[in-house]
């Protein structure tokens, strides 16, 4: 019985596992088979609401500082002036992974949800771990 499972080990479900209250026990599932990977993302991240978000600009997982863009669709052009950071995107999840890494279970899918008296079950595709309950009444 956990507190909170996490379905998806994306850039939300890890910045949600990283923000849980530490007496919390909770695991985190992913169908996929590595953090960060297959990478479905443009890389780009505005740089000052990112810096304000972590509170440093110390990151292991830039690769450039980008200030000026241009936006193209057909025949359509459109520039604009901006301050972004080019991340290495799986570099950059699999640092939101690494405090919480031992509580990360990838290759498992999640089939289904079921609600039952004051607890969930999250069905997976797994033979080890085939259901994770948490409570589903917090309060
Ligand atoms: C082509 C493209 C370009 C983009 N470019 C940018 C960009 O330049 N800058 C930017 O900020 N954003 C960009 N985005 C958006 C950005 O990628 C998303 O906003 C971000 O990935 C959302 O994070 P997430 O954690 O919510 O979801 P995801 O990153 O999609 O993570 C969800 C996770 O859940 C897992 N999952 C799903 N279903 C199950 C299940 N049933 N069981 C177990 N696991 C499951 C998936 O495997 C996945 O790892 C782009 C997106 C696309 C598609």
């Amino acid at each position: 019985m956990l507190d909170v499972v996490i379905v998806g080990a994306g850039p939300a479900g890890l910045m949600a596992a990283r923000s849980l209250p530490k007496n919390f026990s909770f695991l985190v599932i992913d169908k996929k088979k590595e953090i960060g990977l297959p990478i479905k993302c443009g890389e780009g991240i505005r740089e000052k609401e990112f810096i304000q978000l972590f509170k440093t600009n110390d990151f292991p997982f830039v690769r450039n500082t980008v200030h000026e863009h241009e936006i193209r669709y057909k025949h359509l052009r459109r520039a604009f002036k901006a301050d972004y950071l080019q991340l290495d995107r799986p570099k950059f999840e699999q640092w939101l992974a690494k405090p919480i890494k031992d509580k990360i279970r990838l290759n498992i899918k999640c089939i289904d949800i079921t609600i039952k008296n004051d607890f969930a079950e999250i069905i997976t595709n797994s033979l080890t771990d085939p259901t994770l309950m948490f409570r589903e009444n917090m309060a």
